[in-house]
């Protein structure tokens, strides 16, 4: 595997422990229908940096990142994902209540 690859896989796994941060913390949320869709929670990020730089004190991320800017910048990039961006699963709600 090149370094290349390895650096990417690296910031994938970042990103995702970021996401559930943000998740726990209330800042995202994920579908609770098809738990693929996160999005937009009630809770400011400030939550999240908060919650994980606890994690962080505490060792619970086994060297994924090596200092605490590296966590607070792979929860912002996540929480400010276009990913992330929308404020509900438009694919569950429109299931729900869509009217097809
Ligand atoms: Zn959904």
């Amino acid at each position: 595997m090149g370094i290349a690859k390895r650096h990417m896989e690296h910031m994938e796994d970042q990103i995702n422990v970021a996401t559930e941060i943000a998740i726990e913390a209330g800042v995202l949320e994920r579908c609770e229908y098809c738990e693929a869709t996160v999005f937009q929670g009630e809770e400011d990020v400030e939550e999240a940096y908060k919650l994980g730089s606890h994690r962080f004190k505490n060792g619970d991320f086994g060297g994924l990142f090596e200092s605490q800017l590296e966590l607070t910048d792979a929860i912002k990039e996540s929480v400010e994902s276009g990913d992330h961006a929308a404020d509900m699963c438009y694919h569950c709600h429109e299931k729900m209540y869509g009217d097809d």
